[in-house]
This record gives C-alpha cells, sequence and structure tokens, in this order.
C-alpha cells in the first residue's frame, strides 16, 4: 500500500514536470491575443501610398506568402480599409528605429526606414512577419530565430512562412 502510493505520486510528479517542459522546449512560437475570423477567406486592404514607390507587390507579399498554408487563405482585397481583417498602410516618415509596426487588430503601418533602408527581399520579409502578428503569432523564442519569420530582431532572407510559423498557425487555428 505504501508503495503504491510512492509509485502515484512519482508518476503525477513526472507528468506535471513534462507537461511543465514540453511546451517550451517543443513549441518556440508564441501566440498574440488576436485571431482572424474567417482565416480561409480573409480581405485585405492595401494602402494606395505604396503604388507611388513600386512597392504594392513587395508589400503585397506579406499576405500572399501565408496562403500556401493550409489554414490560411486572403482572397479578397478591399478599396477601402474599413472591415479589412488586415490593412496595410505605408507612412513617408521616420519612426524611431521602426521599420513596420503591427498595432492590433491587423493594422500594420509601413515607415520610411522600411522604404530607404531594408533591400527588397528584406522588406519582404518585414511584410510577411507583420502579417504573421495580423494572423496572431508573437515573436518566438530567440532559440528558433532561424526557423521562423517571427523572430524578433535581424532577417532570414527568406520572404516566407517557416517550420515555426506554420507550427504556431496550425496550433492556433
Ligand atoms: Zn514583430
Amino acid at each position: 500500500m505504501k508503495l503504491r502510493k510512492k509509485i502515484s505520486m512519482l508518476l503525477v510528479f513526472g507528468m506535471c514536470f513534462s507537461t511543465m517542459l514540453l511546451p517550451n522546449s517543443s513549441n518556440a512560437y508564441q501566440f498574440l491575443s488576436n485571431k482572424l475570423y474567417t482565416p480561409k477567406d480573409a480581405y485585405y486592404w492595401i494602402h494606395g501610398a505604396f503604388d507611388n514607390y513600386g512597392l504594392k507587390s513587395e508589400v503585397k507579399r506579406g499576405l500572399t506568402a501565408w496562403n500556401p498554408l493550409p489554414e490560411i487563405e486572403f482572397t479578397k482585397e478591399g478599396s477601402l480599409p474599413a472591415g479589412a481583417d488586415v490593412k496595410l498602410e505605408y507612412v513617408d516618415n521616420y519612426w524611431g528605429d521602426t521599420y513596420a509596426i503591427h498595432r492590433g487588430s491587423g493594422n500594420i503601418t509601413f515607415y520610411k526606414k522600411w522604404r530607404v533602408e531594408l533591400n527588397s527581399l528584406r522588406r519582404m520579409e518585414t511584410a510577411v512577419h507583420e502579417v504573421g502578428h495580423a494572423l496572431g503569432l508573437d515573436h518566438t523564442q530567440k532559440k528558433n530565430d532561424s526557423v521562423s519569420v517571427m523572430r524578433q530582431y535581424g532577417f532570414n532572407d527568406k520572404d516566407f512562412p517557416l517550420s515555426d510559423d506554420k507550427a504556431g498557425i496550425s496550433a492556433k487555428y
């Protein structure tokens, strides 16, 4: 009787230990609280100001790069921001050190630093990253930087979601 109790205590302890450890060691992606309501039929808006610099196709990459994932499909581009799930805006000013920012609820703003200081590939990677926030992904844990477009600092020079991002979207949706 006494021995059985000891064994079951050990089992309980072991289970707690592994459930506490596993989410952090196997899942590096992190979530924000926001989530698309209709992820397979998502509506987006792209600010006309991108056209002034020939950058609409680069910023649009931020959306279409997520479409190969089974959970996500951006299907409609609207001419007005109202009602869009993801809104991509351009402001031709510097805003500190910021290339671009997701301000919540799918509202993304790109700044002059993004246009002027990044090459084409990194502009597109930045767009994919910001749309990742709009989909509800937060920055990944640092150790997974090389397999995530959601790294907090630096670039992988890849303009599409990587394995950690795909796992995050799959878990979220
Ligand atoms: Zn970010």
